[in-house]
C-alpha cells in the first residue's frame, strides 16, 4: 500500500438528468470537477495526508455556484441558507462536523477546525459560528450564497409542502451535495462531504451529510465513503457506516459492500442516491440508483499497471 494514492470525488447523485442537461452546462460541470480533483490529486501527490486531500477537493467544489454546498447552496423555505459539512480521518477515527451553518464560507474548513481544535464531533448554529470567529474560518455576508439559480428552484416551490432534492426534475430526486473520498501514501484514509441540503427545508433539517456513519465515515484499513441522496434514507440505514461494517465483520469486498446498501438496503426502503467509496489498497466503488451521479477518480499507479 505504501506509495500509492487515490481519490474520488462526487457533485452529487441525480445530477446529470438528460432533459435539463445541456452539453455546455455538463462540461461546466466537468470542469469543475477534474480542477477540484487535481487540487486533492496536487496534496497526495506532495506525500500530504488523505485528509488534506480531501479537504481542499470539497472546497474546491464549495467555492463554485455550480454544486450545491458553500456558494451554490439551495434556499431554505424562509430564503436563507443552511449548510452541513463533515470529515472524517481513517486515522485514529477522528471527526467534525456542522451543521445549520449560514455564514462561513467553507463548511468543510470548519469541520476540519472542529475535528483538529475542539474536544468535540459536532457543532449546530449559531455555537458552530461562534466556533469559526474564535478560529479564524472565513466569514461571509448570507448574500455570498445567494446565485439566480438557486432562487429559480426555490420561488417554483416555495408555497407548496413540497422540500426540493437538488437538481433533477423528478421534485424529490434532486440532490447536488459534494464529496471526496482519498488514500494517502501513508495508507491513511479519509472522507468528506459538504452540502446546502434539500431546497424549501424548514424547521431546521438537518439531512444525513454532518452525521458520521450516515453521510461520512472513514476507517483505516477497511474504507472510507461519502453519500449523497436522498438524506432521510441515508440517515435511517446509517449507509456509511454499513459500509464498513460489511466489510469488516461480513467480509465483503468494498464494491460487494457498498453495491448492497445502495441496491438492497436504501433502494427498497425508498430511497435513493449513491457513494463514492474507497477501500486501503485504493480500490474506488461508485454504485447509485439515481439516473446519474457526477463523479471521478484517479488510483495511483492505474490498476492497469499493477497487473
Ligand atoms: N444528502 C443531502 C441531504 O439530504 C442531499 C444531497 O445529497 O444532495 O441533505
Amino acid at each position: 500500500m505504501k506509495g500509492k494514492y487515490a481519490i474520488a470525488i462526487h457533485g452529487g447523485a441525480g445530477t446529470i438528468t438528460r432533459k435539463s442537461m445541456t452539453s455546455e452546462k455538463e462540461t461546466a460541470y466537468r470542469e469543475v470537477l477534474a480542477a477540484a480533483l487535481a487540487s486533492g490529486e496536487a496534496v497526495l501527490q506532495q506525500g500530504d495526508s488523505a485528509v488534506s486531500a480531501v479537504e481542499a477537493a470539497v472546497r474546491y467544489m464549495e467555492d463554485s455556484e455550480l454544486f450545491n454546498a458553500g456558494r451554490g447552496a439551495v434556499f431554505t423555505h424562509e430564503g436563507t441558507h443552511e449548510m452541513d459539512a463533515s470529515i472524517m480521518d481513517g486515522k485514529g477515527r477522528r471527526a467534525g462536523a456542522v451543521a445549520g451553518v449560514e455564514s462561513v464560507k467553507n463548511p468543510i474548513a470548519l469541520s476540519r477546525a472542529v475535528m483538529d481544535h475542539s474536544d468535540h464531533v459536532f457543532l449546530i448554529g449559531k455555537g458552530a459560528e461562534d466556533f469559526a470567529a474564535l478560529n479564524g474560518i472565513e466569514s461571509v455576508h448570507p448574500s455570498y450564497f445567494s446565485t439566480k439559480f438557486r432562487k429559480e428552484q426555490l420561488m417554483k416551490i416555495r408555497d407548496s409542502h413540497v422540500t426540493q432534492l437538488d437538481h433533477s426534475d423528478d421534485s424529490l430526486k434532486k440532490h447536488g451535495t459534494v464529496g471526496a473520498v482519498a488514500l494517502d501514501t501513508n495508507g491513511n484514509l479519509a472522507a468528506a462531504t459538504s452540502t446546502g441540503g434539500i431546497t424549501n427545508k424548514r424547521y431546521a433539517r438537518v439531512g444525513d451529510t454532518p452525521v458520521i456513519g450516515s453521510g461520512t465515515y472513514a476507517e483505516n484499513g477497511v474504507c472510507a465513503i461519502s453519500s449523497t441522496g436522498w438524506g432521510e434514507y441515508f440517515l435511517r440505514a446509517v449507509a456509511a457506516y454499513d459500509v464498513a461494517a460489511l466489510m469488516k465483520y461480513g467480509k465483503l469486498s468494498l464494491d460487494e459492500a457498498a453495491r448492497k446498501v445502495i441496491f438492497e438496503h436504501i433502494a427498497p426502503m425508498g430511497g435513493d442516491g449513491g457513494f463514492i467509496a474507497i477501500d486501503s489498497e485504493g480500490r474506488i466503488s461508485m454504485p447509485f440508483n439515481t439516473e446519474g451521479m457526477f463523479e471521478c477518480s484517479i488510483r495511483l499507479p492505474s490498476p492497469e499497471a499493477e497487473r
